[in-house]
């Protein structure tokens, strides 16, 4: 990997270096990679993409299986094969890419309009102050442990998520265990099942709170019939059991019932968090339902000259995607260098249930350009293909959009962006809502 490290220390304690680019990228997968690629093409500005792991690459960098890239190199890759696509991309074009560099805070969160961006970076050479002329957060999300769903019980060994999971088997090949089970029946869900037959690990069932799987269905049948994974619907996982290691899990059941499930490895997967550590030390607004940066349709955040894209606005959606946005954020930051401004006025998008978010989720009615190409949702309950979401703003209806397919939880549904021109200004507050009508 062609990828520029920071000078080796001297032998006296290093100094904090104080440095300035055009363009500051922070985190080096699918997103911040696509975005830094097609930013140094124009060659009109110098771009760095800084990311704490030793490889580029995010998230795909241990996902082993295919299923990536279709949409961009036209054919099937692997994960790995996915990330360095985008590591070559971006240093062919001329970015520069640091890694093993950690970005840990801001030197001026107190004044968020008009200062310079000035962020604090550590790596093992020392610690650096980076001042930028625009900020691009790309830091992803992760899945929640077991210790952030409150599961009670023991700590025993044995227990992942689905990225500790792919790690462990691929990157570290450290063995695993004999008989797992899965909790969540998402598509990461079956990743994870697949990593784990792959380390030789018997899948004794997937275990999901809802009443269906939320997987394409061929991968759900795949993983059914012909690897024999059963599916347990309407349970979860009430304990933990075991003491050192893992001995099995007691499930709670919808209709009261309460199992045992003897197993020595369990599997969180899906429940993500946007990686907004970041983005919240900076003085960045939040979005209250995705926990993502608040961001409008040229990917801006509330502070001048901070952007993000990817899986950090909305956990998690296709590799190809975070990239998509990675090239399409290219333009807005690009007007940003140029005319130096942020939005004025930001309208809220607010989702009522059984929505449970959307992204982006603000709208500067003085450039509702969505250069996401749409919205994107998800739904905590099933939506019948005869349910059509309703746009509207202070009781003025401005577009309806009948579903196609039905919804399900945990997967993507699509808004169309051919409103957002009619959204009006007013800074009165007033959200643009979207509703379900059935
Ligand atoms: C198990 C699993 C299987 C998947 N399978 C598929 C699949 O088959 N096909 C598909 O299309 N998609 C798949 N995905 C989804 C895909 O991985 C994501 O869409 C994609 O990785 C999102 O890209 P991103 O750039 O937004 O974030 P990420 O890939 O998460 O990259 C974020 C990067 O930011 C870095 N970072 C975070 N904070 C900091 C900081 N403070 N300083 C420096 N660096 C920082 C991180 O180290 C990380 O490298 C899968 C995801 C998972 C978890």
């Amino acid at each position: 990997m062609n990828s520029e490290q920071p000078p080796a220390a001297t032998g006296r304690a290093p100094g904090r270096r104080e440095r300035a680019v055009d363009v500051l990228v922070v985190g080096a997968g699918p997103a911040g990679l696509a975005l830094a690629s097609r930013l140094a093409a124009t060659g009109s500005v110098g771009v760095e993409v800084v990311d704490r792991e030793d490889e580029p690459g995010g998230v795909p960098r241990h996902c082993f299986h295919s299923g990536f890239g279709l949409r961009e190199a036209g054919r099937p890759m692997t994960g790995p094969a996915y990330a360095l696509h985008w590591a070559d991309a971006a240093v062919h074009a001329g970015a520069t890419l640091r890694t093993g560099v950690t970005v840990t805070g801001w030197s001026d969160a107190a004044v968020p309009a008009a200062a310079p961006l000035r962020v604090d970076v550590t790596s093992p050479a020392g610690t650096e102050r980076i001042t930028a002329r625009a900020v691009v957060l790309a830091t992803g999300a992760r899945e929640r442990p077991r210790a952030a769903r409150l599961v009670p019980g023991t700590r025993p060994g044995g227990v992942f998520t689905t990225g500790d999971l792919q790690r462990t088997v691929h990157v570290h090949r450290r063995p695993v265990g004999r008989r797992a089970v899965v909790v969540g029946a998402e598509s990461v869900s079956y990743s994870a099942v697949r990593t784990l037959r792959e380390a030789g690990v018997e899948v004794v069932a997937m275990v999901t709170e809802l009443p269906y799987h939320q997987a394409a269905p061929v991968t759900a049948l795949d993983a059914r019939l012909r690897h024999g994974v059963p599916l347990l619907v309407g349970a979860r996982v009430g304990e933990l059991l075991g003491r050192g290691r893992l001995s099995g899990v007691a499930l709670r059941h919808r209709d009261g019932r309460s199992t045992t499930v003897a197993c020595d490895t369990v599997v969180f997967t899906g429940d993500w968090i946007p990686d907004h550590e970041l983005a919240r030390r900076g003085g960045v607004t939040l979005d209250r339902a995705t926990r993502g940066p608040a961001v409008d349709g040229s990917f801006r955040t509330d502070r001048a000259g901070v952007f993000a894209v990817g899986s950090l606005l909305h956990a998690v959606e296709p590799a190809g995607t975070a990239a998509r946005e990675g090239l399409l954020a290219a333009g807005p930051v690009l007007r940003h260098l140029t005319d130096g401004t942020g939005p004025a006025v930001r309208v809220p998008v607010e989702v009522d249930a059984p929505l449970l978010w959307i992204a982006p989720n603000r709208i500067d009615p003085a450039d509702p350009c969505v250069a996401t190409g749409g919205f994107t949702l998800r739904t905590e309950s099933r939506l019948g293909p005869w349910s059509s979401l309703v746009v509207s703003r202070g009781g003025r209806v401005l577009h309806r959009q009948r579903l196609l397919r039905s919804a399900v939880p945990n997967r993507t549904v699509r808004l169309s962006a051919a409103w957002t021109a009619n959204v009006g200004a007013g800074a009165d507050g007033e959200p643009v809502r979207i509703s379900v009508e059935r």
